[in-house]
């Protein structure tokens, strides 16, 4: 992950939207290691090991992060931001954490940090009281700033370009493996600009109704419908679409059933104005396939929240009453699937904003007929 590019001010923003949320959440310090959270606020992502990296955040003060001596050349500073405190191979990290915390009253602790380090650290603060860091950051992580719109654009933009090569034929499918067809995607992920492959999943014919399918070496043959849905990450944020191409030209029950899909996807995206429940976007997708014959189907939730996490909140699924804000990034992602015969899903990441939703996958939303 790499925060190369991003104006140092971003971090100084999100730094005093999470001090103001510790003020109403009563918090004193918040305690930050592995996991997201910490490039969010920094710019840093910490090296998953047994050294301890964190970001002691006061509600008034300097934050510091507290960082392994070998690491700190691998941080980019932000003035203004927090101070680095190295440690050296024989100081103890979780008292000099303790020291910055002490007198803390409430302290926020992020999901992923070690539990060891969390042991270590409960008796050197006695009398504080210890809560989840996600309240505190996750609603702000939910709703992206600018920054974080246009690095989600930028990623969906390079795997829409992967999407046209599959639909204009130019990638190889009839006589390859799903699996060899799944490399294919991958490569391309990359050197379309991503950091790493989250996955590419190539689902043909009967596979295709496994929505989860894993490539594997099934032979592409003519006349078949083909689910490829992929995605990466580029500079800490994720891209992920689908599209359905066709080995020739689609049979009758394919088409009829993707028109009920396009259309489906089509009022998905357009539900997503600013106050609307998420639960009421996957309804609106729903009926269009319930009232078309096909809602025993569709077997999954109608699309997931996208960031610096593949899948994060908002979930768009019934019983999520949390209305859309501007700047919620979520996937539109329904589909049909018909066990032993085939599937399709149609896919597209959505950004809900004051003059309403905004999708981030503009590549062709029909199902494409290759000669491939
Ligand atoms: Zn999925
Ligand atoms: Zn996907
Ligand atoms: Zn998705």
């Amino acid at each position: 992950m790499s925060a190369a590019g991003v104006d140092p001010s971003v971090y100084l923003e999100r730094l005093a939207r999470v001090r103001a949320a510790m003020a109403e959440h009563d918090v004193d310090t918040l305690l930050l290691s592995v996991g997201h959270d910490l490039p969010y606020l920094t710019g840093y992502t910490a090296m998953p090991l047994e050294r301890l990296t964190m970001l002691v955040v006061p509600r008034a003060g300097d934050a510091t992060m507290i960082i392994p001596a070998l690491e700190a050349p691998r941080v980019r500073e932000v003035p203004g931001a927090f101070e680095l405190l190295a440690w050296g191979e024989t100081q103890n990290p979780t008292a000099l954490v303790a020291g910055l915390a002490a007198g803390s009253g409430r302290v926020a602790v992020g999901d992923q940090m070690w539990a060891r380090f969390l042991v270590e650290l409960l008796p050197q603060l006695p009398g504080a009281e210890f809560t989840r860091a996600v309240d505190v950051v996750g609603p702000l992580r939910m709703s992206k700033d600018q920054a974080e719109i246009d690095a989600l654009t930028a990623a969906g933009a390079a795997v829409d370009r992967i999407a046209a090569e599959l639909q204009r034929g130019e990638i190889p499918l009839v006589g390859r493996t799903e699996a060899d067809v799944s490399a294919h995607l991958s490569r391309r992920i990359i050197e379309e600009g991503h950091d790493k492959v989250n996955f590419a999943i190539v689902a043909a014919g009967e596979n295709a109704a496994s929505p989860h399918h894993h490539a594997g070496s099934r032979l592409i043959r003519e006349n078949e419908i083909v689910l490829c849905d992929f995605g990466g990450t580029m500079a800490g944020y994720c891209s992920d679409t689908t599209r359905c191409v066709f080995t020739g030209e689609p049979s009758a029950d394919v088409a009829e059933a993707y028109a009920v899909l396009h259309e489906a996807q089509r009022v998905g995206v357009a539900a997503g104005a600013v106050g609307t429940p998420c639960e009421e976007i996957d309804r609106a997708t729903r009926k269009v396939i319930d009232d078309a014959g096909y809602g025993e189907y569709f077997i999954h939730r109608t699309g997931h929240g996208i960031g610096m996490e593949e899948h994060e909140d908002p979930y768009i699924v019934e019983g999520n009453q949390l209305p859309l804000e501007a700047g919620h990034a979520y996937s539109v992602e329904p589909g049909i699937y018909i066990p032993g015969r085939w599937g399709m899903r149609l896919e597209d990441i959505v950004v809900a904003t004051a003059d309403g939703p905004v999708a981030l996958n503009n590549s062709d939303h029909g199902l494409v007929g290759v000669d491939a």
